[in-house]
């Protein structure tokens, strides 16, 4: 019948390879199809490309394919081995797929489409017909090959920052590529050989080229970058630096709220979020309330225009009237008789020299900040992680920026 050249066709099958049987089920919307190597041709070794007559064949096996219209395509095949005098018994390679899938590479192709296209694994599984089992594998074989295939672009900088997984239970170290935002690898842990067993992974030369690292004064990632990357810089991200002093103007004010509660003063009641809002995002009833609150002397006040007189450390240029301005800065922090500001204040002085190395390099954490979201939006769009590894090929499919696709294309 014709409709046997006619998906040798439509699989892209070469001579000698042959389509012997077709058989369509139309009550299961079902197309199976069985390829074949002629007996009487040469196959040639999959190790040394000597040809020999084929050995014997292998049990029949299954592919599936790319849907005929609403037909689920199945592909089967009795594989042919050959006996290579220096290879022994080998089966042949077969142009549809790679070996061991139990998929023909251009469904591979349009599942990893389908995983990118929809980002939700449980979407993708529904539109493909396929378990979780089976989308986890098409995913995991993805990313393999595309970490087998990176190339050794420049990598000069980097940004290390933990996320929790697992409802916040077990941490992960996630690396990124700052300049071309996208995640290098995820480790366990949030330990120094976390942030090592990373590092240890990017080839030496691309390794050579990173001249700093943004993150958050973290002493095991300090650690581990010290002992690897020994000329590298650490640059201490300043949005981290804000949180900290975030959370003190934070305590100083429920501290503060407290005591005038008692005293029946409402002045602080529902203040919160003027103190945490950048007052370029003030809403005229911030503005209004703050003028207000300015004039009542009051700690939590102090403690705001610290955090505020910090930030304009980030605008200079040279190390040293940087480091002269932190000086005034620390004065007035830890005589400000605030003792959360004060505690900040300790710990900048004591990260200040990779503080400082902001003003050359320039660089924050906030491109890993973005990535970070990105691996929300996936945490919540899949059913939630069974363990590390699966988590991590999740992040390295979406945010990896890999070359995932199977080669063979036929
Ligand atoms: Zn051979």
């Amino acid at each position: 019948m014709q409709d046997r050249e006619l998906y040798r066709q439509l699989l892209g099958l070469k001579e000698p390879w042959e389509v012997t049987e077709v058989k369509i089920d139309f009550k299961e919307l079902k197309v199976d199809i069985w390829v074949t190597w002629p007996p009487e041709k040469q196959v040639p070794c999959p190790e040394c490309g000597k040809k020999y007559m084929i050995y014997d064949h292998r049990e029949e096996r299954q592919w599936r394919h790319l849907d005929t219209m609403q037909f689920q395509t199945m592909l089967h095949c009795r594989i042919p081995r050959i006996a290579c005098t220096e290879h022994g018994v080998k089966s042949i390679d077969v142009p549809w797929a790679e070996r061991n899938s139990r998929f023909t590479a251009l469904f591979e192709r349009l599942a990893i489409d389908v995983l990118l296209g929809c980002q939700n694994q449980t979407k993708a599984m529904e539109l493909l017909n396929l378990s979780w089992d089976e989308v986890h594998n098409i995913q995991d074989k993805a990313v393999q090959r595309g970490l087998s295939r990176r190339s050794d672009g420049e990598l000069k900088y980097i940004g290390v920052d933990e996320k929790s997984f697992l409802k916040g239970h077990q941490y992960a170290t996630v690396v990124s590529d700052l300049n071309n935002p996208r995640v290098i690898d995820v480790a366990k842990d949030r330990k120094e050989e976390s942030l090592s067993e990373v590092l240890n992974n990017i080839p030496d030369e691309q390794r050579a080229g990173i001249s700093a690292v943004a993150m958050d004064m973290w002493e095991p990632y300090m650690k581990a970058v010290r002992a690897l990357l020994p000329e590298t810089d650490i640059v201490h991200d300043k949005f981290h630096i804000s949180k900290y002093l975030c959370e003190a103007v934070d305590k100083v004010r429920k501290a503060e709220n407290k005591g005038l509660m008692k005293e029946g003063i409402e002045d602080l009641k529902g203040t919160r979020y003027l103190w945490l809002t950048n007052p370029n995002n003030w809403t005229d009833g911030q503005k209004g309330l703050f003028k207000e609150l300015k004039n009542k002397r009051l700690k939590v006040g102090r403690a705001w225009t610290l955090k505020e007189m910090f930030s304009d450390l980030w605008e200079y240029t040279y190390e040293k009237a940087a480091r002269n301005f932190f000086k005034k800065w620390y004065w007035w922090a830890t005589h400000s008789r605030l003792k959360p500001i004060t505690d900040v204040g300790k710990i900048l002085k004591r990260h200040l020299d990779n503080i400082l190395t902001y003003l050359k390099h320039r660089i924050t954490n906030a491109v890993s900040e973005g990535l970070n979201s990105k691996i929300q939006q996936i945490k919540s769009a899949a059913r939630g992680f069974r363990n590390f590894e699966n988590y991590r090929i999740a992040i390295l499919f979406y945010c990896g920026k890999l070359d995932m696709y199977p080669h063979k294309s036929q």
